[in-house]
């Protein structure tokens, strides 16, 4: 089976747009949440990916626009956008992001035998937290409970993988920013791993390029992917709903 993997959507109807055509077949969509704020279309991105997602776990942004946890955890400009997206969104997706489940959470699989794997914001072990290095990753690898963790939140694709006594982060290798690009990591027996598919919405990696990725269970194995997007199109709405200019200008960046 194959899942496609998104997350840190954050309101960018453009970059979703063009993930979904680049994505080809799939046969279940893990969202790891984020889905709102920063960017200017919450309620296009949710009308888009409600329907799609056969799992979804929230992420910090969607508990803050929809009221459930207060912005002083935020800085001005994220404040700024929640209060923004707050307002925008409609009653209905208000309520649907209030119910959203806490990661981890478990896919159920169609036959026993395929591996086991976990969905999470930030760490399987708290929702919130991020796992930028190996030092953040080490509890998290040794206290899962399964073999693969898929997590967002840091915006950075990659992850960081274990076995026995080899520890390491993974990085992506793509030979340019230009164009659409994939990376392919096979998963070893007896390897466990911290996924990152990168944001769709608002990549922090240096590639303004939207980031996904493809689970195949059968294969074992993780393709990243890159895909340019409606840059101007993006940037263009952010400015017209009068949120904060750093939020398009990063968009151009990747940053
Ligand atoms: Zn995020």
């Amino acid at each position: 089976m194959r899942a496609l993997i998104l997350s840190d959507i954050h309101g960018n109807l453009e970059a979703l747009t063009a993930v979904l055509n680049a994505a080809g077949q799939w046969d279940a969509l893990w969202n790891l949440g984020d889905m709102v704020g920063y960017g200017a279309s919450p309620n296009q991105v949710l009308q888009v990916v409600r329907p799609l997602a056969t799992l979804t776990v929230r992420g910090n942004h969607d508990r803050v626009c929809c009221g459930l946890t207060s912005t002083r955890n935020f800085n001005p400009t994220a404040r700024a956008a929640a209060k923004w997206t707050m307002e925008e969104l409609s009653a209905e997706n208000l309520e649907w992001l209030r119910a959203l489940p806490q990661g981890p959470l478990e896919p159920e699989w169609k036959t026993p035998n395929e591996a086991r794997v976990a969905l999470a914001h930030g760490s399987p072990l708290n929702e919130d937290q991020y796992i930028q290095n190996m030092r953040d990753a080490w509890a998290p690898l040794r206290q899962m409970t399964t073999a693969i963790t898929f997590v967002g939140h840091t915006h950075i694709q990659g992850g960081f993988a274990q076995k026995e006594h080899d520890w390491h982060e993974l990085r992506p290798r793509y030979a340019s920013r230009a164009g659409s690009e994939m990376w392919t990591l096979a998963i070893a027996p007896g390897m466990r791993c911290l996924i990152n598919p990168g944001a769709v919405g608002q990549p922090r990696d240096f590639d303004w390029r939207a980031a996904f990725a493809l689970y195949d269970s059968e294969a074992n194995e993780v393709v990243y992917h890159r895909v340019p997007y409606d840059v101007a199109r993006a940037q263009a709405r952010i400015r017209k709903a009068k949120l904060p200019e750093r939020l398009a200008a990063r968009l151009r960046e990747g940053r």
